[in-house]
């Protein structure tokens, strides 16, 4: 025999409860998203590799080294397996000229995600994420909304011990102020610090406040904080963004090291991350893009949105008790010339809006109506040289009736 084929590394098959789970998630998700007026968009799963590459930045991790980059097969263009839902939804936003319509546009979308890392327990090379973005407005009450929405959306999930951390990383022009302060810090301190961290300080230097290594983390204790370069619209901005949290009774803790993973936030970013996870504890997390679009050759158009990792989601909830759907009617038979007819009556059930069951495995009657019990169907139709015979599997009373008549008898029932 020849070697089994397995899934690859860091992917996961979905079935079973977990499916259930996320049919769960998905319809909790779509109900909150959709009654603050998100529609859902999807995306292609692959886009061209400039889109990532511009839109999440060339220095970051995910582009620098997570990508999975392939040939358009003709040699025409290179094309990534999209790491993230940001930049293909800001690319489809232009491509459809939605800049048209009233603004913020406000969309959702859940789908799976690719991205080549150290797989671990809730961190994978293939995942899923529910994601939000509303683009074309700047107002601080798009970053509360967003923000308030994935609070519910956790709630909702019974997801355990959230902490939200909150800061604003200023516009461009306060950070490039910033960003030569720190690279000042950082290189007065050089010698402290690990080799990943010394070798970024020109490229990426905010991201040592993410580092572990001990020295790295004296030096950034004592390093100069962003939330203390915000211009005053930035610090306005931000002011109105924290007020309207407090009014819709959201909690959270105002972090001034947080750094996210992109490279395009403006303002506003947060995270949510959870106690009841691991060393992956992000639970999910976004925030404000106002150059994005810019950055990608579109007309300027600010943009809110984030995005939270499903199979982390579930990690953090309580499993729901599931239960599996109800069966109206099982239909069995005793002879294989009984069959057309048995497969029939199934049709007609299923036509008529019942959940009905038929016998697919070559059972033998005792065996069918084994399976009838299995499933708790509420009927039970027998069909044999009798004539058709249904049973009331709640009151156990059992009648023969005509084979047409069996819809009529169970919609009464049901
Ligand atoms: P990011 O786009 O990096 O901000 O990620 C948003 C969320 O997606 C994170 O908070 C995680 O919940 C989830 N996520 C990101 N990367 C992975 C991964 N490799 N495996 C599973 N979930 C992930």
């Amino acid at each position: 025999m020849s070697e089994k084929i397995q899934a690859p590394r860091g992917t996961f098959d979905v079935l079973g409860d977990d499916a259930l789970a996320r049919d769960r998630l998905e319809s909790l998700a779509r109900g909150i998203l959709e009654r603050a007026g998100y529609e859902r968009i999807e995306t292609p799963m692959f886009e061209a590799t400039q889109l990532f590459a511009r839109g999440v930045g060339e220095s970051t991790d995910v582009v620098q080294k997570e990508m999975y980059t392939f040939d358009s097969g003709d040699g025409s263009e290179s094309l990534t397996l999209r790491p993230e839902g940001t930049a293909p939804v800001c690319r489809a936003y232009m491509e459809h000229g939605m800049h048209k319509l009233p603004q913020p546009v406000k969309l959702w979308y859940l789908s799976s995600y690719f991205r080549r890392e150290r797989p671990q327990k809730g961190r994978y090379r293939q995942f899923w994420q529910l994601g939000v973005e509303a683009i074309g407005s700047d107002d601080p009450a798009v970053d509360a909304e967003t923000i308030l929405l994935l609070s519910e959306i956790l709630d909702a999930l019974g997801a355990r011990g959230l902490r939200l951390r909150l800061a604003s990383l200023g516009t461009a022009d306060s950070r490039a102020a910033y960003r030569a302060e720190l690279t000042a810090h950082l290189r007065a301190n050089e010698e402290r610090l690990s080799q990943e961290v010394r070798d970024r300080i020109d490229l990426n230097p905010l991201r040592a406040f993410d580092a572990d290594h001990p020295g790295t983390r004296e030096v950034m204790a004592s390093a100069p904080l962003l939330l203390d370069f915000l211009s005053d619209d930035d610090h306005e901005h931000f002011e109105a963004v924290k007020a309207l949290l407090d009014a819709a009774g959201v909690a959270y803790e105002i972090d001034p090291t947080l750094v996210r993973g992109l490279d395009y936030y403006t303002r506003t970013v947060f995270e949510y991350t959870s106690d009841a996870l691991g060393a992956q504890s992000g639970i999910g997390g976004g925030g404000r893009y106002d150059g994005l679009m810019e950055q990608l050759g579109g007309a300027p158009a600010p943009g809110m949105g984030w995005a939270a990792g499903v199979e982390r989601m579930l990690l953090a909830s309580p499993a729901p008790p599931v239960a599996a759907p109800p069966v109206d009617l099982y239909v069995a038979y005793a002879k294989p010339e009984h069959r057309q007819a048995a497969f029939r009556l199934a049709a007609d059930a299923r036509r008529a809006g019942h959940a009905a069951r038929l016998e697919l495995g070559g059972r033998s009657l005792k065996g069918q109506l084994k399976q009838a019990d299995k499933t708790g169907a509420r009927y039970v139709a027998i069909l044999g040289d009798e004539g058709t015979s249904l049973k009331d599997m709640q009151s156990g009373e059992q009648k023969t009736v005509e084979p047409d008549t069996v819809m009529h008898h169970i919609r009464g029932g049901l």
